[in-house]
């Protein structure tokens, strides 16, 4: 289907995989040798090309570059053991991104067009796929507004852009977060649940404040009472209390992750409880101290599954009980794992293969 897509190929003159160790790639810091762009203009998508990656020209009065008109997804797709290049639920983010696509104005990318992209370039790139244990190539679609005015309103022009580059593991051990109870990421009726380049920006002081204090990451609570926690800065927040699986449910403040969703269905799978509802910050330090909190987890795709040790909340730290012993995280991480890599069968249809 997808095949059929009128897609123009400018191949990069040489390679630069051999400058790079696919079994050691840092995060975000190298990128495959090619990159997808279709420009939107006069109503449409058109002028759809791969070509080398490499900048892109920009007229200092683009609106994106003042206003924040950029909307963005992060997805992998992972080696199998025989070779095969597969994508986890690219579906869902082509979907995510039309949603905040909705919110932020902007026209939204046809499912057709984020999936056809998606197949071609990773198909002309598909040396860049790493296979070792913890590795994965990321995938980083995303849409800005290209209107060189400086006035506020939508954009005409659009791009919508894909770039991709071999990543390992986020976090190599359990973190320690923060529950922040001053500064807020979201607000009812704000762009909390859309993936849109402001909402990083202005979460970077607090993440910065909180790293110089020795935390790897927030817990951001409601903007409204700071009673309530709400997720990590990328991830979604998960805990495991009294053999239950516990986690906030999403809304206008909460970004709906594509790792939360798969993860509550995984313990659906296994016959595991699961309670979507709002939970309190009190709740959450009672249960450490009362050892009804088993565990606690960041759900994201960078991270996959991000075991929490340490959660701090005004002046205490609360320590979780041993990461060593946790069974829940461990299997949802290892059976993801085993889904993506393609090593189990995969009942919900997550696998898009290349
Ligand atoms: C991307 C993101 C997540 C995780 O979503 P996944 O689809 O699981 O990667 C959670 N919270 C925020 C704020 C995010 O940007």
């Amino acid at each position: 289907m997808t095949e059929t897509m009128d897609i123009s190929i400018t191949k990069a003159a040489e390679s630069k995989i051999s400058q790079v160790d696919l079994d050691n790639p840092q995060f975000g810091k190298v990128y495959s040798d090619h990159m997808f762009i279709a420009d939107y203009a006069d109503g449409e998508w058109k002028d759809l090309r791969i070509v080398p990656y490499g900048n892109i020209n920009i007229s200092p009065a683009n609106t994106t570059l003042h206003y924040a008109s950029t909307i963005f997804e992060g997805l992998k797709a992972n080696r199998s053991a025989n070779g095969d290049v597969l994508v986890f639920r690219p579906e869902a983010n082509a979907k995510r991104m039309q949603e905040s696509a909705v919110r932020m104005c902007m026209p939204p990318v046809p499912q057709e067009l984020f999936m056809g992209a998606l197949d071609e370039l990773l198909r002309l790139d598909s040396q860049w796929v790493p296979s070792a244990p913890g590795t994965a190539l990321y995938i980083r679609p995303f849409q800005l507004a290209m209107d060189p005015y400086i006035g506020i309103r939508p954009s005409d022009t659009y791009q919508f852009l894909i770039i991709t580059g071999p990543v390992g593991a986020y976090y190599a051990e359990p973190v320690k977060v923060k529950i922040e109870t001053n500064y807020t990421r979201a607000a009812k009726g704000g762009t909390g649940f859309a993936k849109t380049g402001g909402n990083y920006a202005a979460a970077l002081k607090p993440a910065v404040d909180a790293q110089k204090e020795g935390f790897n990451q927030l817990i951001w609570t409601d903007a409204k009472t700071h009673e309530y926690v709400e997720e990590s800065g990328t991830m979604n927040l998960m805990f495991i209390k009294n053999d239950t699986l516990l986690t906030a449910p999403t809304g206008d403040t909460i970004l709906r992750g594509i790792t939360r969703d798969s993860i509550i269905q995984l313990a659906k799978d296994k016959g595991m409880k699961v309670e979507e509802r709002p939970i309190k910050v009190t709740e959450v330090i009672e249960s450490i101290k009362d050892g009804s909190m088993q565990e606690a987890f960041g759900a994201g795709t960078a991270a996959t599954v991000a075991q929490i040790k340490m959660i701090h909340h005004e002046g205490t730290d609360y320590n979780l009980p041993p990461v060593e012993g946790w069974k829940y995280s461990t299997d949802f991480l290892d059976t993801l794992n085993k889904i993506k890599t393609g090593a189990i069968p995969d009942p919900h249809s997550w696998i898009h293969k290349i």
